[in-house]
């Protein structure tokens, strides 16, 4: 059950409160499929400059991840440059070189074109179309955007949505689109469009699917210790995804689980600087967390005749 990603491969520099990288490996196809390849095996489609470590990015291998459709042109590598609050709540965008990555054209190569399960990453909707078009007939397609395309590319975006079957956003990026303020009421504007399920991201405050089938809440991880938030949304996609890809299963109780998977993939990215925590993260320690999470939820309802 292949499971392939098309996103940005990213050289960032980040500062938090707890100190600072510089051209650390980033970017939506980097978090995905370093969190996501702790599910299932991940096939990477990406471009990146003739300065990219190679070294770095080949590591990701070892994981479980085929860098096949990674092409390397000649020029700079997309560089992201971002900044922190002292709570981590507020993020500025210090600068962003899009290098190589302004002529991006994605080509899946053909041992990746009967990809079952697929992931579309922030880029430009059209380059996300020309990706449904090469891809034989997947069984399951969520894809992500943000600000820039919802305000720059609507038209492209919402032909691309009547193609899609999730859309992952974040709440600002549901509010824009749907033009209201209310999530729940944007999340049911948006199945109207396409999607058959939506995901809207609320950062620590967890993430909620809605459907035809009803809403599911999943809480964020209660960690005292975030380093870096960069990413956490791509590795919860990661998770939402490898774990459906694994499963090969997309019914609605599938679609719950697979967000405490993403839940639980986005707590551990922010554990550290860029996809380090991931070098090391084991299916053990991933497990347990999704263990922690079914605690963090369970609750006895009393007796009826005993409470209200
Ligand atoms: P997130 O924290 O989920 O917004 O993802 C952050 C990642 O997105 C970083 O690793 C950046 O390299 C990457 N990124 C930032 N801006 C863009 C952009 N305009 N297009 C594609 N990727 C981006």
């Amino acid at each position: 059950m292949s499971l392939l990603v098309v996103g940005s491969i990213a050289l960032d520099s980040v500062q938090t409160p707890f100190g600072s990288t510089a051209d650390a490996l980033g970017g939506s196809a980097v978090f995905f499929a370093m969190s996501g390849a702790l599910l299932h095996p991940v096939q990477v489609v990406g471009v990146v400059g003739d300065d990219y470590p190679m070294d770095r990015l080949e590591r990701m291998a070892k994981r479980g991840v085929d860098l096949a459709g990674v092409s390397r042109a000649q020029g700079e590598s997309f560089r992201w440059k971002g900044k922190y609050s002292y709570d981590l709540q507020n993020r500025e965008t210090l600068e962003t070189r899009l290098g190589v990555f302004a002529d991006f054209a994605p080509r899946i190569p053909p041992q990746f074109r009967d990809a079952r399960y697929v992931f579309l990453g922030n880029i430009d909707p059209e380059l996300q179309l020309s990706v449904l078009d090469q891809v034989d007939e997947p069984t399951l397609v969520a894809c992500d955007t943000m600000n820039y395309w919802i305000q720059g590319k609507r038209d492209v975006l919402m032909e691309l949505l009547r193609r899609v079957d999730v859309l992952l956003v974040n709440d600002a990026e549901a509010r824009q689109l749907s033009g209201d303020w209310n999530i729940f009421r944007a999340a049911r504007w948006i199945l109207q469009h396409g999607p058959r399920f939506v995901v809207v991201k609320q950062g620590e405050y967890g993430a909620v699917l809605v459907s035809g089938d009803g809403i599911f809440y999943v809480p964020a991880f209660p960690l005292e210790q975030v380093f870096d938030p960069t990413g956490a949304g791509d590795a919860f996609a990661g998770g939402f995804m490898g774990h459906l890809a694994a499963t090969d299963d997309t019914t609605s109780a599938s679609l719950r689980r697979a967000m405490v998977y993403g839940s639980a993939m986005g707590s551990f990215a922010v554990e550290q600087f860029s996809v380090l925590r991931f070098d090391e993260l084991t299916p053990d320690e991933v497990r347990l967390r999704v263990h922690a999470f079914a605690d963090l939820v369970r609750f006895d309802l009393l007796p009826v005749g005993e409470g209200a």
